[in-house]
């Protein structure tokens, strides 16, 4: 397949990406969390062909995109106090609520639950672009089924460049992890997947909030998940990853140590690290100062050790702050649950 790049946004490009959606086309497209592969909502067969482009399981239901909060009732059937009050505060911002499913969004859309995770995108292009499209648009992360989510254009290239009709290149993810799924379908509102907007955040206006306890433990085999998308295996390069977790100074000290093992095994090694010190790795990156510069740079990060061809990482993760949630979450899938705790928790 022929993919049209554009690489210049203004209104008339995005008019054009707007009418391949309305042609069954799929589009990728900038939003603040990460990139978005999207298809009109009410298309089941555009809808089959973003599964298809990204090999993603047909039983993990995507995020409804709309341009501005006066569309939800496009896509859900019931508004509950909880969720006007988080749209009324954050939206547009980068989260997504789950409600109940207004019939007209395609079943493929929702995986077959009567449930819909409904986002507006913070990011003026992708509001631009569902404005241009003038359907609600189905979307979930624009990476391969399993790999890092795509922070900026270069990475939504080499994933589906070939695989989407089209490939909107804005700039960087600001926020640089998915958005927060808040479900608002039972008495307290609760967060399946945490993302920019934070536990503390949902308190704060809706007077009360929980996590979902599958947040940072692991799905067992026997277990359906409220969020279909934790039962996968998701974010992870091609690199061994093990998560170092606890005091700094511990942490430093295990993965120097693990950086020479290793490396006298004879695997390349990388380090993820949020010391400023040389661990002696053959790739470190610095994953910033606070959790919301990790979040912002983890996924970019973990591409970079596969594009080097690292056998092993190692991800020093020693605070926490309101971002904290979001980035372990992603860092302990990617790990696959391969956690080193430096101190008894
Ligand atoms: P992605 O945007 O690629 O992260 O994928 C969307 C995420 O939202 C997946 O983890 C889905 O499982 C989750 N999701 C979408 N719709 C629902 C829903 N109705 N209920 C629970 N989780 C959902
Ligand atoms: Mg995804």
């Amino acid at each position: 397949m022929d993919t049209v790049i554009i690489r210049e946004i203004n209104e008339a490009n995005l008019a054009k990406a707007g009418e391949t959606i309305r042609g069954g086309g799929i589009v990728a497209f900038p939003t603040e969390t990460v990139y978005g592969l999207g298809a009109s909502a009410y298309d089941a067969e555009a809808v089959k062909k973003i599964y298809r482009a990204k090999g993603r399981p047909s039983d993990n239901p995507l995020i409804v995109h709309l341009s501005d909060v006066s569309q939800v009732e496009k896509a859900a059937r019931e508004i509950p106090e909880t969720a006007q009050k988080l749209f009324d505060s954050f939206a547009p911002g980068p989260f997504t609520v789950i409600l109940k499913k207004q019939p007209d969004i395609d079943d493929i859309v929702t995986a077959g639950l009567d449930t819909v995770g409904v986002r507006i995108p913070s990011d003026p292009t992708a509001r631009a672009f569902i404005k241009a499209a003038g359907v609600p648009i189905a979307a979930p992360s624009a990476n391969i089924s399993g790999k890092p989510s795509p922070t900026c254009a270069e990475h939504v290239l080499h994933d589906m460049t070939g695989r989407a009709d089209a490939i909107i290149c804005g700039g960087n993810a600001k926020v640089g992890v998915e958005s927060t799924i808040i479900d608002c379908t039972g008495e307290i509102p609760t967060i399946l997947r945490p993302g920019g907007i934070t536990l503390e955040d949902v308190i704060s206006v809706c007077g009360k909030g929980q996590l979902d306890k599958h947040v940072l433990s692991s799905v067992s085999a026997n277990e359906q998940p409220k969020c279909p998308g934790m039962k996968y295996k998701h974010y992870a390069p091609d690199a061994d990853v093990t998560v170092v977790e606890g005091e700094k100074s511990h942490t430093e000290r295990i993965i120097s140590d693990m950086v020479q093992e290793y490396k006298r095994k004879g695997n390349t090694v990388g380090v993820l690290a949020m010391s400023d010190i040389d661990f002696g790795a053959d790739l470190q990156i610095s994953s910033g100062k606070n959790n919301k510069e990790f979040a912002e740079r983890l996924f970019g990060a973990l591409r970079k050790f596969d594009d080097r061809g690292i056998d092993v990482v190692f991800a020093q993760f020693c605070m926490e702050d309101s971002y904290g949630l979001a980035v372990k979450n992603r860092l302990y899938k990617s790990a696959g649950n391969k956690i080193i705790y430096t101190e008894k928790k």
